[in-house]
């Protein structure tokens, strides 16, 4: 074996297991393994993960909140600062602000990523080639998917539509798209529908980013999802708008969207700082309605979206922090609720990115994070050190340094 780690916690029954790792596969998972192996690590009485599935970020736009700062902290100005900001986007500058943000996500846990990869005839391609280069850079740290992104629109700013199929032909994994900021959402998802299956590859949206419902598209998504056939091929980011549609008549739409199998990607740390904002009382917290997604049959996760940038001016990149501020937020702190938000980081997203070698199970990636909490259930709620990451069998994080503190005894 190359890898034995004892006396770790797998599940929510709280029971000591070891983990064998060979040939960066788990090999057998159980109790008292016998055998011995190149490395050996005790566990401790610690809880073990699979690794942490980041579903949504924008590494390019990550760690420009201290150039020119958004000072009323609202959408518009956060879209007038990025606006002036891009046409200082090198390639250098882009190659050494999204692999700070990567290694600083990586560092926390996070062994999947999906990541929204921008481009527009003004601000250019070169960011789209620089998170192409670290996606191959960092393969044994994190599987990550690029999305090709047309962020500023395809119909509306002209020449998008020909840097999307570029994108697709240097090896984009998902095609974006964000009906709401094009002149016309119908024709905007013709295209990337068309885009998509020419390529045959998954559609990630960004949808409906909007306090109320009036302008929302999300049953247009779901319907088109199941009449071109890509049941379960969809994810959306944001939505929400949806916060904001009543009960009554929120039910078809979770039902349409449930039978399209599309995922939602709920977004808390960049929609509570934009949301509601034209709120006089009564604030709305402005979050996709994640209990109400979740049941009704919807893969509801949460992803990070941005750090430290005019949309999201705070955040280290640790999805664990994201998962905790849903928590409160989206009202998921109920004892039946709270089980139910770690898969929300974890499988749900793995799920949603198709990532089906996922999971502590004996055949699959030996891929773990090992957490410095001794009670499966706390998993979030500790907001734990990651002590120890495992990519494929291999060690990739390592967390020697503890703070030793003499209580009194
Ligand atoms: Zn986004």
């Amino acid at each position: 074996m190359d890898i034995l780690l004892r006396n770790v916690i797998v599940d929510d029954s709280n029971e000591l297991v070891d983990i064998a790792i060979e040939n960066g596969t788990f090999k057998q998972i159980g109790k008292n393994l016998e055998g011995t192996a190149a490395r050996e690590i005790d566990g401790k009485g610690k809880v073990v993960i699979p690794g942490l599935v980041e579903s949504h970020i924008h590494l390019d736009k990550a760690l420009i909140a201290d150039r020119l700062p958004n000072k009323s902290g609202t959408l518009q100005e956060a879209l007038s600062v990025t606006a002036k900001l891009k046409s200082t986007f090198t390639r250098e500058d882009v190659m050494e602000r999204a692999e700070r943000a990567l290694q600083m996500i990586i560092e926390r846990g996070t062994t999947h990523i999906r990541t929204h990869s921008e481009f527009d005839p003004i601000g250019g391609f070169h960011g789209f080639e620089v998170i192409m280069e670290l996606k191959e850079k960092y393969k044994d740290f994190v599987d990550m998917q690029v999305v090709a992104f047309p962020q500023e629109g395809i119909i509306k700013s002209p020449g998008t539509e020909d840097l999307m199929y570029r994108a697709m032909d240097l090896g984009a994994d998902v095609v974006g798209g964000i009906p709401y900021n094009d002149t016309d959402a119908k024709d905007h998802l013709d295209i990337v529908f068309e885009i998509a299956k020419k390529y045959d590859k998954d559609i990630d949206l960004h949808q409906d980013f909007f306090d109320d419902a009036e302008k929302q598209t999300i049953e247009m998504v779901a319907q088109k999802t199941i009449d071109e056939g890509y049941i379960g091929r969809v994810s959306v980011g944001h939505l929400t708008s949806l916060g904001a549609v009543p009960s009554d008549q929120l039910k078809p739409i979770i039902e349409l969207m449930a039978k399209a199998e599309i995922n939602v990607m709920a977004l808390p740390m960049t929609d509570l700082h934009l949301g509601g904002r034209h709120d006089d009382n009564k604030v709305r917290r402005a979050v996709t309605p994640i209990r109400k997604l979740r049941d009704g049959g919807v893969n509801v996760v949460i992803a990070t979206n941005n750090i430290r940038n005019p949309f999201t001016p705070y955040g280290n990149g640790d999805l664990l922090q994201a998962a905790m501020l849903a928590i409160p937020v989206a009202h998921l702190g109920g004892a039946d609720d709270l089980p139910t938000v770690l898969p929300m980081v974890t499988t749900g997203p793995a799920k949603a990115l198709k990532f089906d070698d996922y999971g502590i199970e004996e055949g699959k990636a030996a891929t773990l994070v090992l957490l410095d909490s001794t009670r499966y259930q706390d998993a979030i709620i500790d907001i734990p050190d990651r002590l120890l990451v495992l990519k494929r069998g291999k060690v990739t994080v390592e967390l020697d340094k503890k703070l030793h503190i003499n209580f009194p005894k």
